[in-house]
């Protein structure tokens, strides 16, 4: 078994230099095909279920499936990571269900959809980083509010995401203020606003520096060396997929994501943990449009869903080869919970803060 905290498993990927996707979950045939992808390249794997996917696949379901995964696949440490927990409760449920990660996203109030105080962001987030420590659980938390450089909005998904339109500097996470915000959370991981955004639209055109600060991950990296930053909203919804999606009948206006070589550049620069999800829904929903297409007479929904998980096991697999997660599974000893818990408790895993370019 080696269902592995989202903590150890970036440690060493920051101790190797590679970045780990993590991508969302709903049902049985998403399980599959990412853990296919990844025991046919040795890469260990995050995956991750949001609020929308535990009421979607129930809690109990997801649990099992989970278990079901762990125990098909011994050899590949699995991270099971809640994705945009809004509140306590949240969390602490997800733990319970085998959780071995939580996001608390304190960036937004607990409604999800407004703006929160810097304060309060700190506040609900340490309390979720000291609740989880106590079992050896590990803690993302994110700074700045995710949304659109273009536009200045956020995209809801799975009713998630900041609503109408926030100022510039709220999409720009602060460097300084992230080394005062990991230090009072100790957080594990830190996810930052830089210009992603979830969904499909993230960008009316191939992304530059303008809308896609790649400089704002260089600028927190060299104050936070030792924090493991996340990229969010970072599929890269390749033209190829666009292309057959629309090819079979669907209406998907042009768009652009995040480049995979922006990726690969921010994995450079202490980028642990790349969430991609809008990538995996578009592959299985291309394949679905194809045989819906081409095979006008085929109910049998088997013969929809294996050319779907084809697709998305083709896409996970390219993702760990790019982010060179691929080879990793194996070199990976599992530290179990109590143990985890053991070293938050002698303060082991504290944060290691670089210096600051302004005095605190
Ligand atoms: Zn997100």
């Amino acid at each position: 078994m080696a269902r592995i905290t989202l903590r150890q498993l970036l440690d060493h990927a920051a101790e190797r230099g590679y970045g780990v996707p993590a991508f969302n979950i709903n049902n049985m045939e998403q399980g599959l095909a990412i853990m296919e992808a990844a025991a046919a390249c040795d890469a260990p794997v995050i995956i991750q279920a949001s609020r929308g996917a535990r009421s979607y696949a129930n809690d109990i379901m997801l649990a099992k499936m989970i278990d079901a995964l762990e125990e098909m696949y011994p050899q590949i440490p699995l991270c099971l990571h809640l994705d945009h927990g809004n509140e306590e409760a949240t969390c602490a449920t997800a733990i319970r269900y085998g959780f071995t990660s939580v996001m608390m996203d304190g960036s937004l109030k607990a409604d999800a959809k407004t703006a929160a105080d810097y304060d309060d962001n700190v506040d609900i987030t340490r309390r979720v980083a000291d609740m989880a420590h106590w079992v050896g659980a590990s803690v993302e938390g994110e700074l700045g509010v995710l949304g659109s450089l273009e536009h200045g909005g956020g995209e809801q998904e799975d009713g998630h995401g900041v609503e109408g339109t926030v100022s510039h500097d709220q999409l720009l996470t602060d460097p300084d203020q992230a080394v005062d915000f990991v230090r009072a959370t100790k957080v594990d991981a830190l996810a930052i606003a830089m210009g992603t955004s979830h969904g499909a639209y993230k960008f009316t055109r191939k992304p530059d520096g303008e809308i896609l600060a790649m400089r704002v991950v260089e600028e927190i990296h060299a104050r936070l060396p030792n924090t493991h930053l996340v990229m969010h909203g970072s599929s890269s919804v390749p033209q190829p997929l666009q292309d057959m999606f629309n090819q079979y009948g669907g209406e998907m206006p042009q768009t652009w994501g995040v480049p995979v070589e922006e990726i690969v550049r921010g994995i450079k620069h202490g980028v642990r943990k790349v969430n991609i999800d809008t990538d995996c829904r578009l592959a299985m929903a291309a394949a679905f449009r194809k045989v819906a297409t081409q095979s006008k007479s085929e109910f049998d929904p088997r013969k929809f869903l294996k050319p779907a998980m084809d697709a998305l096991r083709e896409l996970c697999r390219d993702r760990f080869e790019q982010f060179g997660t691929a080879g990793n599974a194996a070199k990976i000893k599992v530290v179990a919970l109590p143990e985890m818990a053991r070293r938050y408790r002698a303060g082991a895993l504290d944060p290691q803060i670089g210096k600051m370019t302004q005095a605190a």
